[in-house]
């Protein structure tokens, strides 16, 4: 099976890396020379072009930062989809909206190519181990055929449904990561507020009811100062703004996303796009003039 990865940032380098390694004949691009050269040396070849990247292989994966970019790269003479095979099938592993999903799946079907939604979770430590969980939407039989390379890059891949069920899924679970982001720190605040030392304050939390994973992975990122350099405060951004999207075209209302959504629009337009996504807690330390720092870290 020949492979084009197309999209090479923290979480489409380690993905590639380990399509390489896993012995998949695969040829990458992304915008970033630097991006193509981390993943050469794992055995992938390079593209000068995307065109190039992609044509006559049978399976594309993308993995880029917005409904935007993925539009932009689908359609006309320069697109993906007038270069690829008729045939071969369009995987994107990015977290999208379901009008861009529709779009690109109604120019892919007119090209005779296959496309599955399959948005990602795990962070860049789930995609460097190839354990990342993938919400999959699209035919049950176009699956089946690509199984055996979700497994390389995913330790849970699931078919989930028809096309756009998986962007569904990525978002409704990926907006408890800001949610409680926002609450943890809220939580960490109120405790150094009253006095208890913000590395105890984390401790506590991460042995009691109010534990997460986000308390356990983003609470150090937190006690440092890093913010964790792992994804950007604008694809964050990006994810609640999908949220908020998803939850007019269904109905829903969701009132504490609203609001969350808001603190990171804010702490975008304060700190900005490429800034690491914990930045958003910034806001409130800058507001309570309190940083949620270690007592290791301040005396470092
Ligand atoms: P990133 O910004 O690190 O990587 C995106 C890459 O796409 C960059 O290397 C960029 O140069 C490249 N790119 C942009 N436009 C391009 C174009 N037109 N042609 C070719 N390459 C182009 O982003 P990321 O953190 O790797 O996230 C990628 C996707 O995965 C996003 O949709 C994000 O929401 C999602 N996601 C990220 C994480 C995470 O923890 N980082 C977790 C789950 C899902």
């Amino acid at each position: 099976m020949r492979v084009a990865f197309i999209g090479l940032g923290n979480m489409g380098g380690p993905m590639a890396r380990n399509i390489a390694q896993a012995g998949y004949d695969l040829t990458v691009y992304d915008l970033d020379p630097v991006k193509i050269a981390d993943v050469t040396p794992f055995g992938a070849k390079a593209a000068q072009s995307m065109t190039e990247a992609v044509a006559g292989v049978d399976v594309v994966m993308t993995s880029l930062p917005s409904p935007k970019v993925i539009r932009s790269i689908a359609s006309g003479p320069d697109g993906i989809l007038a270069a690829m095979s008729p045939g071969s099938t369009w995987i994107d592993l990015s977290t999208n909206n379901l009008d861009c999903e529709r779009e690109i799946r109604e120019l892919a079907h007119a090209a005779h190519i296959d496309f599955l939604d399959a948005p990602i979770s795990g962070g860049t430590e789930g995609a460097a181990q190839g354990s990342l969980t993938i919400m999959i939407g699209g035919k049950a039989e176009v699956f089946a055929r690509h199984k055996a390379l979700f497994d390389v890059i995913g330790g849970n891949v699931q078919h989930l449904g028809p096309h756009g069920a998986g962007y569904v899924a990525k978002i409704a679970q990926v907006v408890l990561c800001y949610l409680h982001s926002v609450a943890l720190s809220e939580a960490m605040m109120l405790g150094v507020k009253g006095g208890v030392p913000a590395d105890t304050m984390l401790a506590i939390i991460q042995n009691s009811t109010g534990r997460s994973y986000v308390a356990d992975r983003y609470g150090p990122a937190i006690l440092n100062g890093s913010y964790d350099p792992g994804f950007a405060l604008g694809l964050a951004h990006k994810d609640m703004a999908l949220t908020l999207e998803l939850a007019k075209s269904v109905g829903a209302t969701l009132p504490m996303c609203e609001q969350v959504e808001s603190i990171y629009d804010q702490a975008v337009k304060k700190y900005g796009f490429d800034e690491n996504h914990l930045m958003a807690v910034k806001l409130l330390e800058d507001a309570n003039d309190m940083p949620l720092r270690s007592a290791a870290f301040v005396q470092s």
